[in-house]
């Protein structure tokens, strides 16, 4: 089936191919939940409904889309990477964020160790277990936990976000390799804070539940380059959103992200609680600029790389139809 704005006239999708467009995007993701696998190296993940799935939009006009388990609380996992290095960004600057952490993808598995002993010091980049421990190390002995969480609510446009304490002690018991590269930094003189009030940290900052709405909110400031469009707050400055937007383009998929970058070409990070957080250039330009576009996913069933299965399939759709790949230089006509 095609929409209608794919010939001729609208100029720009109108609001009701934008929804006739995520729902075929649901229903197509919504296929491959079975051809996925909660992740359980977490145990308490395990407990996740492998064919639960949700879409949430939402525009920065005003506009939104619900679709499926959008109410679903789950952990944002590593898709707290990006709020760890919005913090760092703000509080302590470019250059210091990266004179600590480089910003090169590292075509890795995101838990990888490998290349931290044998090619490097620094961690390949802000989005991977080592990037983003030793991005905490950097804010660990500034804020506490529950300044963090602030911080994180606010980013997500959410005041309803909680640690989930069974994830948290669920993951603190068994993340040895998380322990072991916290560890490894410390050995190598290049951790900022200490080891162990570090992985802590980092823990707890995995272990907040969200919602696919949440992560649509986090996705909308970074659009929006930083500014919260319903209460015209700015959270960050532009120049570092664009930052966050270029690394989570390059490294926000683990090893995935280059295919990722090709079929989707859309910034955007994934978490093994399988939410998926994705800021887009939107389809429709006001007054000269595109609205941006906030859409969070939730597909607890993981690809092999610890993608949600069902949300990569949906973005694909969704970039697709609505020409939001950052690559796509086609006009609408
Ligand atoms: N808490 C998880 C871990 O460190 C986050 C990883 C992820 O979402 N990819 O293993």
């Amino acid at each position: 089936m095609h929409s209608t704005f794919e010939r001729g006239r609208p100029m720009y999708p109108s609001k009701e191919d934008i929804k006739t467009t995520f729902t075929e995007a649901y229903e197509n993701g919504l296929e491959f939940t079975k051809d996925g696998a909660v992740a359980d190296y977490i145990p308490e993940l395990s407990k996740a409904d492998p064919n639960a799935f949700g879409i949430y939009m939402m525009s920065g006009d005003g506009d939104s889309i619900s679709i499926g388990d959008t109410e679903t609380r789950f952990t944002i996992q590593s898709i707290s990477k990006v709020i760890n290095l919005a913090i760092s960004l703000k509080y302590r600057g470019f250059r210091d964020t990266f004179s600590h952490v480089m910003m090169e993808p590292s075509g890795d598995a995101f838990n990888s160790i490998l290349k931290l002993d044998t090619r490097s010091n620094l961690p390949f980049n802000p989005m991977i277990n080592a990037g983003a421990i030793q991005t905490v190390s950097l804010l660990a002995d500034d804020f506490s936990f529950e300044e963090m969480l602030g911080f994180a609510r606010d980013f997500c446009i959410d005041p309803d976000i909680t640690l989930d304490e069974d994830v948290y002690r669920s993951e603190s018991k068994t993340g040895d390799r998380n322990r072991a590269i916290s560890y490894l930094l410390k050995s190598k003189d290049v951790l900022q804070s200490d080891p162990e009030r570090t992985i802590d940290l980092y823990f707890k900052m995995c272990s907040l539940s969200v919602t696919a709405k949440s992560l649509a909110g986090l996705g909308i400031i970074i659009a929006n380059s930083g500014m919260n469009p319903f209460n015209g707050k700015h959270l960050i400055a532009p120049d570092y959103v664009r930052t966050i937007r270029s690394i989570m383009f390059t490294c926000g998929m683990y090893d995935f992200s280059g295919e990722y970058g090709v079929r989707v070409g859309v910034p955007s990070k994934s978490g093994v609680g399988g939410g998926l957080c994705c800021a887009a250039k939107g389809p429709n330009v006001k007054e000269g600029h595109p609205v941006p576009m906030g859409i969070g996913l939730y597909g607890p069933a993981l690809d092999q790389f610890g993608n949600s299965i069902a949300s990569v399939k949906a973005m694909e759709h969704i970039s697709h139809r609505l020409r939001m790949h950052v690559f796509d230089y086609r006009p609408f006509d």
